[in-house]
């Protein structure tokens, strides 16, 4: 992979480091070598937030064809923003989207999609906790 160009909060100069250092936390600026972590934290979390919203879109989608509905973007991020997503906040989407109201089916649409998609994904997920630790496995987190 190619090295990411950053700015040293230190020095701040512009530098070019590998990805690979950066996210594991061992970078430095090549001119004050200050610590990067800070450049790596933000970058991990970046990389969270992706999957978290594709795995959400995943989910979404597999609920839509299996109920027959459309559950609008805006509709998710009346509940929450896309980063802090559980599997409630996705019932609650599914609900909200459907012509019924609150069916009673929207619990189990939402596991059926998890279990289809992430099949590696716990069998009692969590459905308060953030969407990655859900259904998991998450990247190991090292030293935070
Ligand atoms: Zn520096």
């Amino acid at each position: 992979m190619d090295p990411a160009s950053c700015r040293c909060a230190a020095c701040g100069a512009e530098c070019s480091v590998a990805v690979r250092d950066l996210l594991d936390l061992s970078a430095h600026c090549p001119h004050c070598h200050t610590s990067l972590r800070d450049v790596g934290l933000s970058m991990r979390r970046t990389i969270d937030e992706t999957a978290t919203f594709w795995k959400a879109v995943q989910i979404i989608v597999h609920v839509e064809g299996r109920l027959g509905i459309t559950i609008a973007d805006e509709t998710v991020e009346a509940i929450c923003n896309w980063n802090d997503l559980t599997l409630q906040h996705l019932v609650t989407a599914v609900e909200r989207s459907h012509p019924s109201g609150a069916p009673a089916s929207a619990r189990d649409a939402v596991a059926a999609a998890v279990r289809a998609e992430f099949p590696n994904a716990p069998a009692t997920p969590g459905y308060s906790v953030p969407l990655l630790d859900a259904i998991g496995p998450r990247r190991g987190s090292g030293g935070d």
